[in-house]
């Protein structure tokens, strides 16, 4: 892997793109994952490569919304694991709920891959200490993180093939999903079903960010950071939430970037 100096201006977005690189060459992600990745990079340069203060509101509405779910769920793809898996698992042993990989285009091999990989963090995290703030045990918060998508014994009613196919235990029966990264046809079936649908997406044109209940307009893994920190410190109950207004917000952004 290349070395990047620590001087370069846009180092995290490089080393990024490097891991999305080694993992297709590794078999964890589709080819379409770098598309997906490089329509992400687009929309973050447009938006200065940096949490907006709308995003940290709507982060700061996710980290509330999961924590007072009954049955919530962190759906994730490839590219997510990839960019935001340590902080994602960190996250679900603060808030206590499952990681389920679902990803687009469902290959057995992809999944056990995408699967023992986070089992792999997970033992790994396990072993640091807990994140500052965080009261508990640490080492049996994190291994009780169940790690779901194996066993596809769900179904997403409303989707058709393997495009529907869930865990049980996790999406289907979850009330609260967070989705990072989702495409739109699911998103909006998982809203159908009267799920809070909260999903992380720089593009906030996508169908995935107007259909959501909340949408992140932030890069995955800043984003993942900062839900942990604010679901560690989460002192507030959902808000009556209104999506539209946060992504004018990041298009005012865009826009006023938009000058040279
Ligand atoms: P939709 O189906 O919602 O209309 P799409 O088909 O245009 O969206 P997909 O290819 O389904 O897009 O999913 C990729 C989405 O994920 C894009 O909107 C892209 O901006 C976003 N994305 C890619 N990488 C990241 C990242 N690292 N962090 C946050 N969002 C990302
Ligand atoms: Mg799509």
């Amino acid at each position: 892997m290349a070395e990047i100096p620590d001087s370069h201006p846009r180092k995290a977005s490089l080393l990024s793109r490097q891991r999305i690189v080694e993992a297709t060459k590794n078999g964890l992600l589709a080819d379409s994952a770098m598309i997906a990745h490089g329509r992400g990079e687009a929309f973050d340069y447009l938006l200065g490569e940096k949490t907006s203060d709308s995003a940290k509101l709507a982060i700061k509405e996710v980290a509330a919304r999961l924590m007072a779910a009954k049955n919530p769920v962190i759906s994730v793809n490839g590219n997510t694991v990839v960019l935001a898996g340590k902080s994602l698992i960190r996250l679900a042993a603060v808030i206590n709920c499952p990681i389920e990989v679902n990803i687009y285009y469902r290959t057995e091999d992809r999944m056990l891959k995408l699967n023992s990989l986070l089992e792999n963090q997970k033992e790994l995290l396990s072993q640091e200490s807990g994140p500052k703030g965080w009261d508990g045990i640490w080492n049996s918060a994190v291994m009780s993180v169940k790690i779901l998508g194996k066993l596809g014994d769900g179904r997403i009613e409303g989707l058709e093939g393997p495009r529907a196919i869930c865990s049980a235990e996790g999406i289907e029966k979850a009330d609260v999903v967070l989705v990072p990264l989702e495409d739109g046809d699911r998103c909006e079936a998982l809203v159908n079903l009267e799920k809070q649908v909260l999903v992380v997406d720089l593009n906030p044109l996508s169908r995935t960010a107007k259909m959501a209940t909340v949408t992140i307009v932030d890069e995955i893994s800043r984003a993942a950071e900062l839900l942990l920190e604010y679901a560690i410190n989460n002192n507030q109950m959902p808000t009556e939430w209104n999506n539209n207004d946060i992504l004018n917000k990041s298009l005012k952004i865009i826009a006023s970037n938009a000058t040279i």
